[in-house]
């Protein structure tokens, strides 16, 4: 089955705060490979062969306050990703407290080639609504992304982080956003494991925008947390979170995916199909 992973941290790591790269490397033996794989794209992309893997979603965020990246992060993605434009999804982001023009911000990433933008309320420190609080610059960043056709990626589901707000972090935060950008696409990542899957599985039913990834979650956890995967199998793609804390490897969650009891015509939409609708290769 073809596979595309759309939740993987290709990151600048040399922007990390000290405390937040301690957690990526903790306990990882493949550190040196992963700090390889971020220089070089082309040993990226031998990697993701290797996994089986056609494309990738390479998600990178502005957090100044607790993970250190800054809007450099989308230039450096954007340029990374410009090595394979057709395998390699850029994600990037605006923070609407750091933008000085927020929409010009957004209409620049697209420009560059960024696919999507990653919000990441708990490691960014705002909720997915606080527009409707006042955050004005957080709506002009959903108006200008649906208007470039750029499809919104909402972390949800705890973080662990030093100085990650998880407050912000649960789903049912983000059914403003399908209420009021009916037409803009959502991904809610991780579906708000572990402790808000029923949020995100009624959100992605009630919109017809909004979807969600399985990134992060352990594959034999799945069809525990979503038991009726099976009826949202078109709002869902598949994602690993890899090198995220807990996330040991790739391919072993691609073969883990596949074991489970699923039917394969769900399997592929998960793999692949949904991805792969939403974006479009480009060359
Ligand atoms: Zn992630």
């Amino acid at each position: 089955m073809r596979v595309i992973d759309i939740h993987i941290h290709i990151q600048p790591l040399h922007m990390f705060k000290p405390h937040a790269l301690e957690l990526i490397k903790r306990g990882r033996r493949d550190y040196a490979a992963i700090e390889k794989y971020s220089q070089e794209p082309a040993a990226f992309l031998k990697f993701l062969d290797d996994c089986g893997i056609e494309r990738a979603g390479l998600i990178n965020y502005v957090s100044p306050d607790v993970i250190g990246f800054t809007p450099e992060v989308n230039d450096w993605v954007a340029r990374y990703s410009s090595a394979a434009p057709e395998r390699l999804i850029a994600f990037g982001s605006v923070h609407p407290r750091y933008a000085t023009d927020a929409g010009a911000e957004v209409d620049r990433l697209a420009r560059i080639g960024i696919r999507g933008l990653k919000l990441h309320p708990s490691h960014q420190l705002f909720s997915p609504n606080a527009y409707r609080d006042g955050l004005g610059p957080l709506a002009v960043i959903y108006e200008r992304a649906q208007a470039n056709g750029l499809p919104v990626m909402i972390h949800t589901g705890t973080s662990i982080f030093p100085g990650a707000r998880n407050a912000h972090a649960q789903p049912i935060l983000a059914d403003d956003v399908g209420v009021d950008y009916p037409d803009l696409v959502v991904i809610l990542a991780h579906g708000g494991r572990p402790l808000w899957m029923n949020e995100a599985f009624f959100l992605v039913r009630r919109h017809p925008n909004m979807y969600m990834d399985i990134s992060g979650i352990p594959p034999h956890k799945l069809l525990e947390y979503f038991p009726r995967m099976e009826e949202i199998a078109e709002k869902v793609l598949f994602g690993t979170d890899w090198p995220g804390p807990g996330v040991p490897d790739v391919r072993g969650n691609i073969d883990k995916f596949l074991a489970l009891q699923l039917s394969d015509a769900a399997k592929s939409k998960i793999l692949y199909d949904n991805a792969a609708r939403l974006f479009p290769p480009r060359r």
